[in-house]
């Protein structure tokens, strides 16, 4: 979890030291796995009405986590409500990609 994505699937790098790796690694959505740049999104809900498994719904940021995001992150807030989208249930997705097709954001990254 950063600033930039406090909504996104954390990657496991504590077994390896990759570091140098990380901010890279955090832009590229893995097998089995969906990135969700909550700066970009604007919680219109789209990738929670197409996705066929249920995977990705909606919730309200905190005021924390609206204070942790990136200036762009936090007009966007201002001005299209706190809302958006996070992972619910990763284990559900079968990685068809409809949700990063349909995304009018470009917000998510989904894994092959
Ligand atoms: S379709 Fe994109 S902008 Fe809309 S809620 Fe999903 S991630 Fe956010
Ligand atoms: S890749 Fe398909 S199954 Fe996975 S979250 Fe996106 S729409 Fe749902």
């Amino acid at each position: 979890m950063n600033g930039n994505n406090v909504l996104d699937t954390p990657l496991n790098l504590n077994s390896i030291n990759m570091q140098s790796l990380k901010p890279k690694l955090n832009r590229i959505a893995l097998a089995g796995e969906i990135r969700i740049n909550t700066s970009s999104c604007d919680g219109c809900g789209k990738c929670v009405d197409i996705c066929p498994n249920k995977v990705i719904s909606l919730r309200d940021l905190s005021d924390a986590e609206i204070a942790g995001l990136p200036f762009k992150g936090r007009v966007k807030v201002f001005f299209k409500g706190r809302r958006k989208a996070y992972v619910q249930n990763i284990n559900a997705c079968i990685s068809c990609k409809l949700c990063e097709k349909n995304c009018h954001e470009s917000a998510i990254q989904a894994g092959d």
